[in-house]
């Protein structure tokens, strides 16, 4: 399985408009970030493995392309990350932030000459129909077109091309949102507290990728050291801290984190083996 971070910036991006700070005028690529969202491709792991230990440059090609969110940025994160399919999208909630990308997905639609499926939970499957009307009661002129989706509510762990999903219920300040875990992989961003009840989810999960805004506290992001004790909580070998604000630069937030603890970047990509 291989998993691309496309985006691990917060809501308004870095640079964020008008900023004139370190972060915002960076010239460190890794400072450039986008709004939140995943590729998760389920690869032929031999294949995977084989091409990776030959030094090949050439990625093996996936069988199952799961995009989960989508983000303002999307089309950009697609042109970056040549994105060729998406066979399925996972929504981890309705923030303008993970799903203002939606339309752009017309594209798939149109190379795979069909309907892709989306899968969220109950609140934020209304949200989507309500936010998206024109989607979910189209007009009767369709003149550019609109995105076929077929939409499915969560309600449990369920199989995506033989890859099980186990949805991860969070909590965002009040709101409730959905991480996902797949296999030994697990994406958790918008959080600032994981229930009792979702940890055992969580059990011998050894990559993950979790929301970390800023050093400060914030009422719906868990901050650096909050993100810190839950990576070890969890025991997870690597863990990579997205949805990041323009206060925390790439190298030098970097420079004082634990073992096995870095900031996610735009454009990177973990090769994760069960
Ligand atoms: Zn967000
Ligand atoms: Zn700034
Ligand atoms: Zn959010």
């Amino acid at each position: 399985m291989r998993v691309t971070v496309l985006g691990s910036g917060t809501s308004h991006g870095v640079p964020s408009i008008g900023c004139d700070c370190e972060v915002c005028r960076s010239t460190d690529p890794k400072d450039h970030r986008t709004r939140p969202s995943i590729l998760i491709e389920v690869t032929d792991g031999d294949t995977a493995l084989a091409r990776r230990s030959a030094g090949g440059a050439k990625a093996a090609a996936a069988v199952q392309s799961i995009l989960v969110d989508t983000s303002t940025d999307l089309r950009m994160q697609a042109l970056a990350n040549d994105i060729k399919r998406v066979d399925a999208i996972l929504f981890t909630h309705s923030h303008a932030d993970h799903i203002f990308g939606l339309d752009d997905v017309r594209r798939y639609n149109q190379m795979q000459q069909g309907v892709i499926p989306c899968y969220a939970d109950a609140d934020t499957l209304a949200s989507l129909k309500r936010m998206f009307s024109y989607v979910f009661e189209p007009p009767k002129q369709r003149g550019g077109g609109i995105p076929q989706l077929s939409i499915f509510r969560i309600a449990g762990p369920f199989t995506l091309g033989g890859v099980e999903i186990v949805p991860v219920p969070l909590f965002h300040g009040h709101l409730p949102v959905l991480g996902f875990r797949v296999g030994t992989f697990a994406y958790l961003t918008d959080c600032n507290r994981i229930p009792d009840e979702s940890w055992p989810l969580l059990d011998g999960v050894r990559i993950v990728i979790l929301d970390a805004l800023r050093h400060r506290p914030h009422s719906t992001h868990f901050s650096v050291p909050e993100a810190i004790a839950v990576s070890q909580r969890l025991g997870a070998e690597r863990t990579y801290f997205t949805h990041i604000c323009h206060d925390l630069g790439h190298a030098q937030t970097n420079a004082h984190l634990p073992p096995g603890i870095e900031l996610a970047y735009d454009g990177l990509v973990l090769e994760v083996h069960d």
